[in-house]
């Protein structure tokens, strides 16, 4: 890490005051392995937020998609559709399973995966003869993706969707939390996420066999016996008893963290919109975006690159947008559908401080230093 005192983060952990209490309490009570009550308590916490029927507390985003993919059925040989402007933590999983990702290009709207190139890659990888197993589909930025036309294109197929919405916890689209509208939904609880436990993610399903299945594999994969009996290949996923009390005294505040982003957003917008050519994302009517990180689209002649090495001597943290996974080296012998959108937004956009502990007094040294960057005097 760049750390210098000062520093203006881009996405830091925020405690809400309760998790020591459940944390301590964990301690105090010798849980603080995979077991105790924090986890079904944090696991009821999750649903009672998200509305979701069932969810498994797990060591990571990362591990949720592993474990949604094999849920869904994914095996090797099959290809996964899978949103191209991510983090890369979306499609590693695809390979854990010896599967193979396509990745589909966003839509400008909301960046996120593009329903028409969603169509368009199926019908071409269906006419290619494979068998494609299931669709992740990012809510990137906590922006909720065009859920009513994705979801129909994967039901016209019979395909199902795992939702990541590693960086959208509470966000809405049409009133209903993002997560709940696949198969599968997942989210993570890192350090940069708009909660976190420290490190950790969890599954959510309507379907409590699948989810039964998920927590099973997550501890091993131990069958009912009193010896170590395996009659399959399971993973050592599961969440902390110590970071599920963290996590419940996080979900406390999830509301309070959501409108102090969505603050951030607007008082930026408000204070930067005025310079020429800089993009703030709508919302659109039908969402309701966490706004987890505020991004922004930079006026000709600035590169991300500049701002952020203008930033950085402020001691100021920005990042570039994703850089999405049809350009990056891992994937480059993987199919690709769409206009290369993402690309040319990755050319052009940067993440903005946007932690909830910001204070006013650092807001308004982003906006100034923005301000004397961008501004055409
Ligand atoms: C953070 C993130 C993940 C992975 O979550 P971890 O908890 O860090 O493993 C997956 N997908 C997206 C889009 C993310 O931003």
């Amino acid at each position: 890490m760049n750390y210098r005192p000062g520093r203006i983060f881009l996405s830091a952990p925020h405690m809400g005051g309760h998790e020591k209490n459940y944390a301590l309490k964990a301690i105090e009570d010798n849980w603080v392995s995979t077991t105790g009550p924090n986890l079904p308590g944090f696991e009821h916490d999750i649903c009672q937020h998200t509305n979701a029927r069932h969810a498994v507390a797990l060591s990571s985003g990362t591990a949720a998609l592993h474990l949604a993919l094999r849920m869904v059925g994914v095996k090797p040989g099959d290809e996964v559709l899978c949103s191209t402007f991510t983090f890369v933590a979306s499609a590693n999983p695809i390979l854990y399973l010896g599967a193979s990702p396509v990745f589909v290009e966003s839509e400008p709207d909301t960046w996120n995966m593009d329903p028409e190139a969603l169509r368009a890659a199926i019908t071409e990888r269906l006419r290619q003869g494979k068998r494609l197993a299931a669709i992740v589909l990012v809510h990137l930025y906590g922006m909720p993706a065009k859920l009513k036309e994705l979801m129909a294109i994967a039901d016209e197929f019979g395909i199902p969707v795992i939702e990541d919405a590693a960086e959208a916890l509470g966000s809405r689209y049409s009133g209903h939390q993002v997560g709940t509208f696949g198969k599968v939904g997942i989210f993570s609880f890192n350090g940069n996420k708009i909660i976190t436990t420290s490190g950790g993610g969890a599954l959510i399903s309507e379907d409590e066999q699948l989810v039964e299945q998920a927590r099973f594999l997550a501890t091993q994969a131990k069958d009912p016996a009193p010896y170590y009996e395996h009659s399959q290949m399971g993973y050592n996923y599961r969440m902390s008893n110590i970071s599920a009390g963290i996590g419940r005294g996080q979900l406390e505040v999830l509301e309070k963290r959501i409108k102090q982003r969505r603050d951030i957003f607007h008082f930026y917008k408000q204070q930067l919109g005025h310079i020429e050519g800089l993009e703030f994302m709508a919302e659109p009517k039908i969402c309701y975006t966490n706004r987890w990180l505020t991004t922004v689209l930079l006026p000709e002649p600035h590169t991300p690159e500049s701002i952020r090495l203008a930033l950085e001597e402020e001691n100021i943290e920005t990042r570039p947008l994703w850089k999405p996974m049809h350009l990056q080296p891992l994937f480059q012998h993987h199919p690709y559908m769409g206009n290369n959108l993402s690309g040319k937004l990755f050319e052009r956009g940067l993440c903005l401080p946007s932690s909830s502990n910001l204070t006013e007094e650092e807001l308004d040294k982003v906006v100034k230093h923005l301000r004397r960057l961008l501004e055409v005097v």
